[in-house]
């Protein structure tokens, strides 16, 4: 078991990061040595991941990150990565010290995101081996943040690697991704992630096979509904929407309930994190605890209010936009029905539903239903209330 087993349906891309993490290695054990560096290497300062949703663009740079801080004894043999030792375990669970990993909290990684990560990049490394960023979605830098991580890209330390993760290269500044070297990953088969499931969790095949086949190679969506009653639970509200849009009441009462559910997730995840981080950051400011706040602390704080704030509105939207995903998913299947198709069919488990909404319609009124979920995903994108986009979009849905 080694860290490139992670990666789900990646054999090309985990070739390439296991041959760069042993040039790496190299180097480090030349420098270490005093002996000079190989001639050719296949490692570089900055790197670029791409991939569709779920392909594990973030988890390739993680495991990348970890076979850079590899310290066991066999790697020079095995290979680094082995995924058990000191580097390897605290890089993949987020406490390495030589590892930054930023990540965007709001809809935009601002210039201050990013100032202590920046500032580290130009320092080296406390355990002698790489000091590594791993800017976890790049495409959400803005103008101030992403020009300051030019600087950094374009004038290295010896020993920084960056690792930035974008959906696609066009997502990332020209400047920038030309000095980076580019590991793409492709969505993994369904079957390569069912068969995750299956050797990783434990998960019973059918259930593996059926997980997978539902969220088409997204490979946590795939893990969660196979192992969360929940998300299976909040997957099976979204699919038994289309068959409740029969009146425009039903359509409001539709879009609320979808909202609820999104602003509810958002919530949970605040009140396990928020909580924690207010408590920790007081404590840190040398307030006694429930005590009043040394004077001057109030910016610090509000700071951290901001923070908090941004990142619900970040997790309603991601939550809100898995459901727009599952509804995606429910349409193309009823056009597949339509249009005679039944092989690709992603959600069996629904498909009474399916025929009857296939049977109502038209190929044509489908596509405009799809057409009508990527319009409200635009809204949402363009900071659109997401209550008003949502009823907007299951109007339409209606209409169709
Ligand atoms: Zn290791």
């Amino acid at each position: 078991m080694t860290v490139w087993d992670d990666l789900v349906g990646q054999e090309k891309v985990s070739e390439q990061l296991d041959a760069a993490a042993r040039d790496a290695d190299a180097l480090v054990t030349a420098a270490a040595a005093n002996t000079p560096p190989p001639a050719a290497s296949k490692m570089t300062h900055a790197w670029l991941f791409t991939g569709p949703p779920g392909a594990g663009v973030t988890q390739a740079a993680r495991a990348f990150a970890a076979a850079l801080q590899c310290v066991s004894p066999d790697r020079a043999h095995a290979g680094p990565g082995c995924g058990f030792c000191e580097g390897c375990h605290t890089t993949l669970v987020g406490t390495h010290a030589d590892v930054s990993t930023v990540t965007a909290v709001g809809t935009q990684i601002l210039a201050e995101d990013m100032r202590d990560t920046v500032r580290k990049s130009f320092t080296s490394p406390a355990g002698g081996r790489w000091q590594v960023i791993l800017v976890e979605d790049a495409e959400r830098l803005n103008e101030k943040s992403a020009n300051a991580v030019l600087k950094a890209v374009e004038e290295p330390a010896p020993r920084t690697v960056w690792l930035l993760c974008a959906p696609s290269i066009e997502d990332v500044l020209p400047t920038i991704r030309s000095r980076c070297r580019h590991v793409n990953l492709r969505t993994p088969s369904v079957a390569a992630v069912a068969d995750t499931l299956v050797r990783r969790e434990g998960v019973d095949p059918e259930v593996a096979a059926a997980a997978a086949a539902a969220t088409q190679g997204h490979v946590d969506r795939a893990r969660r509904l196979a192992t969360d009653p929940a998300a299976r639970e909040r997957r099976a509200a979204v699919l038994r929407l289309p068959l409740r849009l029969d009146d425009i009441g039903g359509c409001l009462k539709a879009a609320q309930e979808l909202v609820d559910a999104a602003a509810a997730d958002a919530k949970a995840l605040a009140e396990e994190t928020d909580a924690k981080e207010t408590e920790e950051l007081k404590a840190a400011l040398g307030a006694a605890q429930g005590g009043r706040l040394p004077r001057g602390t109030a910016g610090v704080m509000k700071e951290l209010e901001d923070r908090q704030k941004r990142r619900r509105t970040r997790t309603q939207r991601d939550s809100l936009d898995l459901a727009l995903t599952d509804l995606t998913g429910f349409y193309r299947d009823v056009l597949a029905l339509q249009l005679g198709s039944r092989v690709a069919i992603a959600n069996a488990d629904v498909e009474d539903a399916l025929e009857r909404v296939a049977r109502a319609g038209t190929p044509e009124s489908t596509l405009r239903r799809i057409e009508a979920i990527a319009a409200c995903r635009d809204a949402l994108d363009r900071n659109v209330a997401p209550l008003l986009a949502v009823e907007a979009m299951t109007m339409a849905l209606r209409a169709g």
